[in-house]
This record gives C-alpha cells, structure tokens and sequence, in this order.
C-alpha cells in the first residue's frame, strides 16, 4: 500500500507523528544516585534523615574509638618519688634560674610583671628602664599623664589597660600603704589591677616571701604533662602543685618550669627526645598542645 504524504495526512485527519527531540542521557553516577534516592522514598524514609542517620552513627563511632574520654576531676596524687626526681632534674638543668625581668625595687617589678603579660620579658626589659627614670616611683606613676604612660609602654601591647592597672595599683600603693609595694598575697591582690599571678611574683622574687606559686601558661602546660595535676584553673594548679614542692622551692619551681616550657617542652613541639625529663614523665612523645 502506497505511503500517504503527511500533507495528505492531515487532510484525512491524521495528525502526523513529530520527531521527538534526541534524548541526552545522564552520567550513569547521578543516574544511580537519583535511582537510590527514588528507592529511598518508596520506602517511606526522607532522603535527608536516610543519608544523614548512618554518618553520625559512623563519626560518633570513630570519635569512641580514636578519643577516649580524659579523666576529669581532682588529681590523683603523684608518686612522691617521681616528683622528687622530677625536682632534682629540674635544678640540675637550670642552676642559674631567675627571675628574667629586670628591677631593682619591688616597685619595680610590681610595674614590669604587669606590662610582661602576653609580651616578652625581653621586650618589657627594653621599655622599663626610661620608664622607671621618668617615673621614679608610686606617687609619680599614679599620677603619670594617661597619654604619656600610654605611649612609653605601647609597644608591650594591650597597652591602654596596663596603663590603667599600674596607675591605679600605684594610687592604692600610696593612699594605703604610703607609697611602699605591700608584703602579703592578700594585701598585694586587693590592689587594683594585680592578680594572685603578679602578687606571687613580687612576694617571692622581691621580698624571697614563698606565699604560693606563679602559674603562668608554661607552668599550667608543664604541671600538666609532668602529671603533676589534671586542674585547669591557675588558682586549683598552684593549690595542687602546693604539697608536692618543698616550700623554700617554689619561686625556683615556677623558673625552672619556665624556662624548661621555653627551651624544651613547648606549647606545639616539646623536644622530648632531649629533655632530661623524659625518663620521669608520663607524657613523653605528646604532641600538639596536650
Ligand atoms: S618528656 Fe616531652 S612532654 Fe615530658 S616534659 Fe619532656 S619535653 Fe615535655
């Protein structure tokens, strides 16, 4: 039979057939990832919750296994004999440990303990001495020109609130104590502008009174590594670290854990295989910042 023309088609009433237009295929990847997707709303699940739900159940099952819980709460004393011999080590290695900031007058150092917070003691060294000959003492500093005090201590940083902590902790110096730097933890904290931190310094590199023991963050971070304590909190480390050294040793105690954090224990790389501690510390071969 003869094929009708699709003009002639039309004319009878048949509409012609139009080619469909070329089908382009998807990637055979996303094809099965719409097919999954599909069987997964057949079956009554959300996508997201299906996707999701097996993730978490995986992380939470590799964060078990690859970070056990720490033990929290209050130390377990540590062996007096491995705190003896971590003491002995520790004078051995470092017999000519000081105090690193430079000052004559417990004055002095009361103003250079506060400007060496999150600065060097070096560059607190470089700005102390013309500050301490223009202001020579508590009467001239609490009465120093904001602007002036400012710019001489600016480039020890957060210079605006150390200003104000040594003109303030120097007014109450000489409205209470008539100009002298006092000789008490309590007396010395209740100044405006000085923490258990600065007081302890003062009181034991100043005036040799052992009243407690600077934790600064190498002590915090050695205290901890040593095994000498699981506290946190500055106040609980240095009440823990209390019993454990003799007390005409702990202003040399907080040097040498300082010194020891500088040249060897460090925050991100402790040099464990040449710190003489080694053999007495729980933490040897500890990384990043533990
Ligand atoms: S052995 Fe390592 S972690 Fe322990 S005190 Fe020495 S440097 Fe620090």
């Amino acid at each position: 039979m003869p094929r009708k023309s699709p003009r002639s088609r039309r004319k009878s009433g048949v509409t012609p057939r139009v080619p469909s237009a070329p089908r382009v295929r998807s990637a055979p990847g996303k094809s099965r990832a719409r097919a999954a997707r599909a069987a997964r709303v057949l079956k009554g699940a959300r996508p997201t919750e299906a996707r999701r739900k097996p993730a978490r159940r995986a992380v939470q099952r590799r964060r078990t296994v690859a970070t056990p819980p720490r033990p929290r709460g209050r130390s377990v004393a540590p062996d007096p004999v491995r705190v003896r011999a971590v003491l002995e080590q520790l004078r051995e290695a470092y017999p000519d440990a000081r105090c690193a900031l430079g000052f004559e007058t417990p004055l002095q150092l009361l103003v250079a303990t506060i400007l060496s917070a999150q600065c060097t003691d070096e560059r607190v060294n470089l700005v102390t001495p013309s500050l301490f000959a223009r202001f020579p003492d508590a009467a001239a500093l609490a009465a120093a020109s904001p602007a002036e005090l400012e710019r001489m201590i600016h480039s020890t940083g957060f210079f605006r609130q150390k200003a104000r902590s040594i003109r303030e902790s120097c007014a109450d110096i000489v409205a209470r104590h008539g100009g002298e730097v006092p000789r008490t933890l309590e007396e010395l904290t209740a100044l405006r502008g000085v923490g258990r931190k600065t007081a302890n310094v003062v009181l034991g590199n100043a005036y040799g009174i052992a009243a407690g023991i600077v934790v600064d963050t190498h002590v915090a971070r050695l205290a901890g590594r040593l095994g000498l304590t699981r506290e946190t909190d500055p106040v609980k480390i240095e009440q823990a670290l209390m019993p454990l050294v003799p007390r005409e040793q702990w202003t040399l105690f907080a040097h040498w854990l300082i010194l020891h954090g500088r040249a060897v224990c460090n925050a991100r790389k402790p040099r464990c295989s040449m710190c003489p501690l080694a053999p007495h510390c729980p933490k040897i071969g500890v990384t990043l910042s533990q």
